[in-house]
């Protein structure tokens, strides 16, 4: 499969439409790549405004990216897929593991990051320090944050203090049908600071990482809260959630970035060794840094995040790597270029 696309003389980069498509289209045409979005239909009018997309393969539900009919187009066109946050949301990892047209990256990595305890478990080999996790509700006693396993982007997030606070979310939750039970909730200690994530590259040919971007998430509606007076706030019922709406770049103190460099290249050695071959292309560190500038790593994606959309043109970093403009999307694109280029194409899929 993979030498297949080694020999050929075109090649098209693929993705589904959503989440980050635009930056990924954008930079496979910037690095010479044909182009192909799988859409759903009522986003077809959103992306045939772009003229960098060449094709537009339109389906009813993203499942039917497993259909044969898209594997055809897919093989037709000679096409690397690359997954993005919509696809490890909307399909199995065991999906992921058989779809037969080349997938960029470590498929068996997308496994560790939506388990919550394969997740742990390569964050703790990574020396990262994490939040305190809270076994039982019993135990909460001081500001914890509880989340919905496999959540995606925040929704139904809640805060507790107490085991009330913990029930009384909890109960609103197994009302409105979102939990089947408690056990469905994890408990993490809240860590105040500033929520940052630390968006980076890793290059299987020179075996080096780049760290490409920071940014922070804007949510629905706990960022807003600040902006209603205290007496307001407490006259209304608020129960925030950590919906993600947008992203806000940061650039970060230039004291930190050595331990960011430290934390990345610990993430993609350990992942080296828990799941061979390892990190390949992009991954983001997701946490808060607190006062002291100390970095506590909630979560962790193997694979671009939509806060790199930020930096279509660059961002302060990849300037200071590159002398054209580097977005992740065509980060990933250069990456498959020179793999190309060198028959080294085997490195870049599992
Ligand atoms: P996530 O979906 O896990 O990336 O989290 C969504 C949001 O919840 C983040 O952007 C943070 O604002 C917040 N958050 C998640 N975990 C923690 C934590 N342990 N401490 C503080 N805030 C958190």
């Amino acid at each position: 499969m993979v030498s297949k696309i080694g020999l050929i003389e075109r090649t098209t980069i693929a993705t589904l439409g959503s989440h980050s498509a635009l930056q990924i289209l954008k930079g496979a045409k910037d690095e010479g790549f044909n182009t192909l979005l799988i859409s759903e239909k009522n986003r077809h009018s959103l992306y045939k405004r772009f003229s960098f997309i060449d094709e537009i393969l339109t389906i009813s539900r993203y499942s039917e990216l497993l259909d044969n009919r898209c594997k055809q187009r897919l093989d037709d066109t000679n096409s690397i897929i690359i997954p993005h946050g919509t696809m490890i949301a909307y399909f199995t990892h065991q999906d992921i593991e058989h779809v037969s047209v080349p997938i960029f990256g470590n498929r068996k990595i997308f496994q560790w990051e939506s388990d919550r305890n394969l997740k742990q478990r390569l964050m703790s080999a990574s020396l990262l320090t994490t939040p305190k996790l809270v076994e039982h509700k019993n135990d909460i006693d001081k500001l914890c944050i509880v989340k919905l396993h496999g959540a995606a982007g925040g929704r139904g997030y809640f805060l507790a203090w107490n085991k009330e606070s913990f029930e009384e979310n909890a109960t609103l939750l197994l009302n409105q049908g979102r939990i089947r039970s408690e056990d469905d909730l994890f408990i993490q200690e809240y860590v105040i600071g500033v929520p940052t994530y630390l968006q980076f590259f890793y290059s299987p040919l020179n075996r080096q990482i780049e760290f490409l971007g920071a940014d922070i998430r804007y949510e629905s509606d706990i960022d807003s809260i600040g902006r209603i007076p205290a007496r307001q706030q407490l006259s209304v019922s608020l129960q925030p959630s950590y919906n993600v709406i947008g992203n806000l770049p940061l650039v970060l103190r230039e004291s930190l970035l050595e331990g960011v460099y430290e934390m990345g290249e610990r993430f993609v050695k350990a992942a080296e060794n828990l799941v061979p071959p390892g990190m390949i292309g992009p991954f983001c560190l997701e946490g808060v840094y607190d006062k002291e500038g100390i970095f506590t790593t909630f979560e962790f994606s193997a694979r671009i995040v939509a806060g790199t959309n930020l930096y279509i043109n660059g961002s302060p970093y990849s300037e200071l790597i590159y002398d054209k403009p580097m977005s992740m999307g065509r980060r990933i694109a250069h990456e498959i270029r020179i793999a190309k280029e060198k028959g080294l194409l085997n490195q870049l899929f599992t």
